[in-house]
């Protein structure tokens, strides 16, 4: 796991933007975001998809690539989305009119690794090489439920009704700043 504790307090910039990062996609977790109890969750199948399915839990599983390689880590989970992410598509969850509700120290490392900038250049500090090492250790179930679910979501129709629910919100929010 790394041994950095990242932290970068959003800067004056960030209320001008109003969340752009997070109007993109939700912050990558890192195993280090977990309690003890949920990294114990993590370690098989059953009990890890309980744990995602439970009712609190705002985390879902995405899959990323680096260099020519797939990884699985958990992120924020999206708006009208459930715990099995598509690529880091959406906005996030604890995203209010307000800028997000968790409390500084509460959001995930990939969030206090963004490093925020005059020019809106923001810059990462937790790189997937950090995420690929921190996440090592729970790619097999990690890897087997999100195959899982996105195939069975995807034949089910959730995904296109996801999608559907998200294209509408943002509808009635174009429509809402029209009037
Ligand atoms: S970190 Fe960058 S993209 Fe995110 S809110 Fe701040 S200025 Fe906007
Ligand atoms: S957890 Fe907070 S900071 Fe991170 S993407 Fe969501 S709203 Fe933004």
């Amino acid at each position: 796991m790394s041994d950095v504790l990242l932290g970068f307090k959003p800067g004056e910039e960030c209320s001008i933007c109003k969340g752009r990062c997070c109007k993109e996609c939700g912050c990558s977790l890192s195993p280090d975001d977990l309690t003890e109890e949920q990294l114990k969750a993590l370690g098989a199948e059953e009990t890890c998809t309980e744990f995602l399915k439970s009712e609190n839990c705002l985390y879902a599983i995405d899959m990323a690539r680096l260099k020519g390689s797939v990884f699985y880590y958990l992120r924020m989970r999206s708006k009208c989305y459930t715990f099995i992410g598509i690529e880091g598509y959406g906005e996030c969850i604890a995203l209010t009119d307000k800028g997000c509700e968790l409390s500084f120290e509460k959001r995930p490392k990939g969030g206090r690794g963004l490093k925020s900038s005059a020019d809106f250049r923001c810059i990462q500090e937790y790189t997937p090489e950090e995420m690929v090492v921190d996440w090592k250790p729970y790619q097999k179930v990690l890897e087997a439920i999100w195959k899982k679910y996105s195939a069975e979501l995807e034949a089910d129709g959730t995904i296109e009704k996801c999608e559907k629910a998200y294209e509408m919100m943002m509808r009635e929010r174009m429509k809402n700043r029209q009037v």
